[in-house]
């Protein structure tokens, strides 16, 4: 069917917030972004304040350093903060930050992760095994695909054994703690170990990736691991529904960034970043995400997840279901789904239609 729309103009209040939800649909809330769901009160009456007040500022705000030190205090790995507009500009900058501090030029990342849409981020992200290790995009240089390295998720062995290899050249490991793009499954941690290890021997900076995963726990994904990043990209739920990354970590590594006594070492001008319509939806955001919220939305996705496994055992029903601790995805396979292998070879073309059936139902 050809039906769905195009273009949406309104949304409904579902699905996860600290009110009932009002609509029975089920929602991504843009890409995982909008945690309390659309429309929330209180980021609406942030916006217009801020409305009121001015757009944009090339000024530093008030509303940012709040954003900042309310996420620094979460993260404890984050000594250093960056505000940027994208997820995608997030990840790049903090993979030039490691090549600036290293002197190194390559990158690891594992197979198939997503990690936005940087030159770098795009290779090895499909699911096809007959692509993998491939560029998902036109356009890159021959020298970007030399400089990523692929290691395999979950597989410490082989991790170690890629990183120290490259590691006279390799300047940073990228990796999601929680691996959202194969249906949320968790690092072990044993590989995250590994991973902090081989990186320490090596001279190389151990970046996560808690783009999506900061929606998972107050700490993001990394407060439930004994490995501490050098650096950690943010996104998405931060900015309260508006456009927003961030990046930081190491002191030492972000001073390459520091203006304060003359050009910087990586210049990070950008007119939006840390805007203030952005910091404050940001902020009435991230102040409503007590622990009883995190509980509350845990709670939905176990009633989810009950459902899910209910519909499973169905005849003729073929899905398998991955899940973290706060997330989950389905995949159309019967195989159940550990790594990035196990989740190639869904049903494509029955994706699409399920796709189109929910677009079609105003589920989005
Ligand atoms: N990293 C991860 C893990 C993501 O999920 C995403 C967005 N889906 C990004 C990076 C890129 O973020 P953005 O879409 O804001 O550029």
């Amino acid at each position: 069917s050809s039906r769905f729309p195009s273009t949406l103009s309104t949304a409904r209040a579902a699905c996860c917030g600290t009110r009932t939800a009002t609509s029975a649909s089920i929602s991504t809330t843009n890409a995982t972004s909008l945690i309390l769901g659309h429309r929330d009160p209180q980021v609406t009456a942030a916006l217009q304040a801020q409305a009121e007040k001015g757009t944009a500022f090339a000024n530093p705000t008030e509303p940012e350093v709040e954003l900042a030190s309310l996420l620094t205090a979460a993260l404890p790995s984050l000594q250093r903060l960056r505000f940027t507009n994208s997820g995608t500009e997030g990840v790049a900058l903090a993979l030039r930050a490691a090549r600036a501090f290293t002197g190194k030029s390559k990158i690891a990342k594992t197979e198939g992760a997503y990690h936005g849409t940087s030159d770098h981020a795009s290779i090895s992200v499909t699911l096809r095994v007959s692509e993998a290790g491939m560029p998902s995009s036109q356009g890159l240089t021959a020298k970007t695909l030399d400089d990523m390295i692929i290691i395999p998720f979950n597989d410490a062995a082989a991790a170690r054994r890629i990183i120290e290899q490259h590691g006279d050249d390799l300047a940073a490991v990228i990796v999601e703690p929680v691996m959202a793009g194969i249906g949320y499954v968790p690092a072990e941690a044993a590989f995250l170990e590994a991973l902090r290890e081989a990186c320490d021997g090596q001279r190389t900076l151990l970046i996560f990736d808690e783009v999506q995963t900061l929606r998972m726990a107050p700490g993001g994904a990394q407060q439930w691991y004994d490995v501490v990043p050098d650096m950690s990209c943010l996104g998405k739920i931060i900015g309260g529904g508006m456009p927003v990354g961030a990046f930081g970590g190491r002191a030492d590594v972000m001073a390459a960034f520091d203006a304060t006594e003359g050009a910087p070492a990586i210049p990070h001008g950008g007119t939006f970043n840390g805007n203030p319509m952005t910091m404050q939806a940001g902020l009435a955001t991230m102040r409503q995400l007590t622990p009883e919220v995190y509980e509350r939305i845990n709670e939905r996705g176990e009633t989810l997840r009950h459902q899910l496994r209910k519909w499973r055992a169905a005849p003729g029903c073929r899905f398998a279901s991955a899940a973290s601790r706060r997330s989950s995805a389905c995949k159309l396979t019967d195989r159940p789904v550990t790594t990035y292998r196990s989740a190639q070879g869904q049903d494509e073309a029955l994706r699409q239609k399920l796709f189109l059936h929910l677009l079609n139902e105003g589920i989005t």
